[in-house]
């Protein structure tokens, strides 16, 4: 069987910065180190972390003591002065080009702009944008959710950095003949939307794809989805344990990709598992 494994796939610059951020902070301090949620959304790189004494809060103590770790997603800006006033002290892993969008969305706030946010509601990077958006951020994720907005005066159009490019186009097109007084910024990452395309055009060569990252990862989902759309058989899984070996054996030609928040040790196994693993400059 030849496999093919898509040259962008693993971790981005965001995550791999802020994984570096995370082990170097537990090299440096001996007080108790927190992530502020999950560092990235992959259980195989948490339980790593984990064993490392890394834990993870979800929800800011009235008190509290150690170091806070914001994950490359960012946060609203209030998290940061809530995690100080409780007694944290706070190290920002914020992806810069998360960075870049909160503060194209604080700027025109600070205008009078509403703020249009393509992405999902839930997402812990659109729940910190909404946070710079005051009481002017909206959040859709479908072109029927843009055209059931109201009109407003003064808005900008922003996308969650690893949205799906076809619908952000598809948004975009709708908004520049609908509302051509909008300010539309294109925030996807580069990063992600090189990786959507090189998958699309890797599941239209090979005969199956297989799809490498957490279940809960929204970009890895959004992979998945591309495949899909090719028409192929997809296998999404989070490590090779969960692959169908029996059914993808069938295949000719497999391809694989993986998502942002996924280690290059899980995409390679098991030729990077067990002791290859453990030497990983990255653990
Ligand atoms: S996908 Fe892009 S914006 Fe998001 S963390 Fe990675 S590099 Fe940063």
């Amino acid at each position: 069987m030849k496999i093919s494994i898509a040259k962008r796939s693993g971790f981005c610059m965001g995550v791999r910065r802020a994984v570096d951020i995370v082990f170097e902070a537990s090299n440096r301090y001996t007080e108790p180190i927190y992530t502020f949620g999950p560092l990235i959304h992959n259980p195989q790189v948490m339980a790593l972390l984990g064993e490392k004494g890394i834990s993870v809060i979800d929800s800011i103590p009235k008190e509290g003591s150690g170091i806070v770790i914001i994950r490359a997603h960012g946060v609203p800006p209030d998290t940061v002065e809530r995690l100080e006033k409780a007694g944290f002290k706070v190290i920002d892993a914020t992806c810069p080009r998360v960075i870049k969008v909160q503060t194209i969305i604080a700027r025109h706030f600070a205008q009078g702009f509403a703020s249009i946010i393509i992405g999902d509601s839930e997402h812990p990077e659109v729940v910190g944008l909404m946070g710079y958006a005051g009481d002017k951020g909206v959040v859709v994720n479908s072109l029927e959710g843009v055209k059931q907005l109201p009109v407003f005066e003064k808005a900008i159009v922003v996308a969650q950095t690893t949205q799906s490019t076809a619908l952000f186009e598809q948004i975009r097109t709708w908004i520049e003949e609908n509302h051509p007084h909008y300010k539309v910024f294109n925030t996807i990452c580069p990063s992600t939307r090189e990786r959507q395309t090189e998958t699309a055009r890797l599941a239209g060569e090979v005969d199956a794809m297989v799809v490498v990252g957490g279940y809960t990862s929204g970009n890895t989902r959004r992979l998945a989805s591309i495949c899909t759309e090719s028409g192929k058989p997809v296998f999404h899984v989070e490590t090779s344990e969960q692959l169908d070996k029996k059914s993808l054996g069938t295949f000719d030609h497999v391809g694989v990709t993986a998502g942002a928040s996924t280690p290059d040790w899980i995409i390679k196994e098991p030729r990077c598992s067990g002791a290859a693993r453990l030497r990983c400059p990255m653990f």
